[in-house]
Formats: structure tokens, sequence, C-alpha cells
């Protein structure tokens, strides 16, 4: 999960953190902090594939084929971050009780089936 790996068009918009994230102890890396579209009230930022509007978190977890069920509750507490190991899928119910749950949507049935086409595209 290198940064260098990205589509050039969402690495030029992400400024890498000078420290790390750490989380229980673990060394998550730093946030890499998305300088480009976001959807303004809670600051998370978004991009678009294949026309459609998404999360950035979102984009890039997949990209990676790491698991986006449910919602995404940012570890780092970072809205603008996209560092993949800094935001942990967890169900409604879950981010809710952590108190995040104005901050994300839920992925409905026609962000799924988007994902799962990202995934053929880009061979996962
Ligand atoms: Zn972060």
């Amino acid at each position: 999960m290198q940064i260098e790996n990205l589509p050039e068009r969402w690495r030029r918009r992400i400024v890498v953190a000078d420290t790390s994230f750490f989380f229980r102890g673990e060394d998550l890396g730093p946030c890499w902090n998305w300088q480009g579209w976001n959807n303004g009230g809670s600051g998370h930022g978004k991009t678009r594939v294949g026309g459609k509007a998404v999360y950035i978190y979102r984009a890039v977890r997949i990209f990676f084929g790491l698991p986006m069920p449910g919602v995404g509750d940012h570890l780092c507490e970072n809205p603008p971050c996209c560092n993949p190991r800094h935001v942990e899928p967890v169900t409604i119910g879950e981010n809710t009780r952590r108190g995040n749950a104005v901050l994300f949507q839920p992925v409905d049935p026609e962000e799924a089936a988007r994902m799962q086409q990202w995934r053929e595209d880009w061979g996962y």
C-alpha cells in the first residue's frame, strides 16, 4: 500500500504528513491528506471514479483491494486523510456508537455494484 502506486491524478492531490499516526501502539504511518475536492461540511475528500462521486478514503481502500463494507471510521480522526491503514470499516451501528454518525454515509446498493466494477476494472 504505497502512495506511489496510486493513480497520478490522486497522488498529486495528497500531501503526506510529517509524522506517523500511532494506534494502540502500532505505527500506522503518516496521514495522507487529501487536498482536492471535498464535501465542505465534514471535510471528507471526494473524487470521481467512472463519473460518480465517491469518498477518496473509500476509493483508496478499494484501489488497494481492501474490504470497505459498511462505513469507514477514521482512526486518526482526520477527515481529509485517505491513508487506507487509518480507515477501519465498521458497521453503521458501530460508527454511530463511536459518535461519528453524521460524518459517514452507508454503502448503497448502487455504490456496492460500482465498487465491484472497479475491482474488475483494476484487476482485483
Ligand atoms: Zn490519517
